[in-house]
C-alpha cells in the first residue's frame, strides 16, 4: 500500500520486523559523527495517522506472522508513554503473534521516564530497547555532542534492564581517536559491566568527511587510527569486559574482525584469540588482511589461507601503492569505513 510511511532506518537485527513510524528523524541530531537524519526535520507523527498506518498494514499482511516489530525513527521513547501505549496497544490488536516490539532509545529518554512508566511500556509489549551509548567516557561523549553524560548512560541501561526490557547498547570503537582511544575502551567497559546489557553491538566509527568530526580530522584536534589501532583497542576493551551474560555482537561489514563475536562469559578467550590472531601477523600480512577485508575480498582471518584470495588482495594492494606510493591507509581504511555506514 502506498500510503504507509516507513522510515529509513532499521537496526541490522530488525531486517524480518514489521516496520512502524512513530517519528520522523531524530529529536537531538546533533551527534557529531552521525548523519543519518541530518536531511530531516523532527516530527512526531499525529498518532491517528501512526494507528491507521498500523491498520492498513495489518490488511496488506493478512495472514503473515511478524514476530517483531520495530518503532521508527531515531529515538521512540522521546514520546508521552501515554502516546506509545496507544501505539502499543493498536499493535498487538492488530499483530497478536509479535514476540518483540523494539525501539532505538537515548539515554536521557530512558531516564525522563519513570520505572514505574518503563514497567507499563514493557508489560504493554515493548521488551527491547537499542541504545546508541558509543562510548562512556564524558570527554569523548562531550566531544561528538552526544548531549549526555557517562552517568545517563549507567542510568538510563540500568532503568531499562530493571523495567524487564532486553536492553542492546551500541558501542563505537574509534570513536575517541588516538587520543582518547584507552579511554573509550576503559571507561566504556567499566559502564558495560555495571549495566551489563544483554547484546553489547561493536561498530567500528567510520568519519564522514562533511560531518562536524571530519572538521575535527581536518583540524588536527582528532587523530585518526589505524586499522591496527582499532584492533588494539578493542582487545582492551574485551580485556575490560566482565566475563557476563552478555553477548558481544559484531553484525556490521564495516568491522575488520568479524569473528569476534560470542557470548561474554563463555566465549571471551576465543574472541581474544581470535583478536590476538590478527595482531601477530606479520606486518605485510597484516596490511593485506586490512586492505582485502576493506575491499570485501576478505570476510575472516581463515580467507588469508586462500591462494586464490591472496593473490587478489595482493594485485589490489600493489594497485593502491602503484597509484599513491605514500598513501595513508588509516585515512583510506576510514574513507571505505564511512562509506559503508
Ligand atoms: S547518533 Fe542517534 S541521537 Fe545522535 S544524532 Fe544520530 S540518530 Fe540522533
Amino acid at each position: 500500500m502506498k500510503d504507509i510511511e516507513i522510515g529509513p532506518i532499521r537496526p541490522p537485527s530488525e531486517s524480518e520486523s514489521l516496520l512502524i513510524r512513530v517519528t520522523r528523524g531524530c529529536h537531538w541530531n546533533k551527534c557529531y559523527f552521525c548523519g543519518l537524519y541530518k536531511s530531516m526535520k523532527f516530527s512526531m507523527r499525529p498518532i491517528e495517522e501512526t494507528i491507521a498506518d498500523i491498520e492498513k498494514q495489518a490488511t496488506l499482511y493478512q495472514g503473515k506472522k511478524f514476530k517483531s516489530c520495530f518503532l521508527q525513527d531515531g529515538d521512540a521513547l522521546v514520546l508521552k508513554t501515554d502516546y506509545l501505549l496507544r501505539i502499543l496497544e493498536a499493535l498487538n490488536k492488530c499483530f497478536p503473534d509479535l514476540e518483540y516490539i523494539t525501539s532505538y532509545a537515548r539515554a536521557d529518554s530512558i531516564t525522563r521516564k519513570s520505572p514505574a512508566e518503563l514497567k507499563e511500556l514493557r508489560q504493554a509489549g515493548l521488551n527491547h530497547l537499542y541504545c546508541g551509548m558509543e562510548t562512556c567516557s564524558d570527554r569523548i561523549l562531550q566531544l561528538i555532542n552526544k548531549g549526555f553524560n557517562a552517568d545517563t548512560v549507567v542510568k538510563s541501561g540500568c532503568m531499562a534492564k530493571e523495567a524487564g526490557m532486553i536492553l542492546s547498547e551500541f558501542i563505537l570503537l574509534g570513536i575517541g581517536g588516538k587520543e582518547f582511544s584507552e579511554e573509550n575502551a576503559v571507561q566504556t567497559a567499566k559502564a558495560l559491566n555495571i549495566i551489563q546489557p544483554d547484546f553489547i553491538r561493536v561498530h567500528a566509527t567510520g568519519i564522514k568527511p562533511e560531518s562536524k568530526l571530519g572538521e575535527f580530522v581536518r583540524d588536527g584536534s582528532f587523530t585518526l587510527q589505524s586499522e591496527e589501532e582499532i584492533v588494539i583497542e578493542q582487545k582492551l576493551f574485551l580485556q575490560r569486559l566482565q566475563e557476563m551474560d552478555s553477548y558481544y555482537v559484531n553484525e556490521h561489514i564495516i568491522n575488520l574482525l568479524l569473528e569476534v563475536r560470542g557470548n561474554l562469559q563463555t566465549e571471551k578467550q576465543e574472541m581474544l584469540s581470535a583478536i590476538d590472531r590478527f595482531l601477530s601477523l606479520s606486518p605485510d600480512e597484516k596490511l593485506l588482511f586490512t586492505i582485502g577485508r576493506r575491499l570485501n575480498i576478505f570476510f575472516l582471518l581463515d580467507d588469508l589461507k586462500k591462494p586464490e584470495l591472496h593473490k587478489k588482495a595482493e594485485e589490489s594492494l600493489r594497485k593502491i601503492l602503484s597509484k599513491s606510493p605514500d598513501v595513508d591507509f588509516a585515512a583510506l581504511c576510514n574513507y571505505i569505513r564511512q562509506s559503508q555506514i
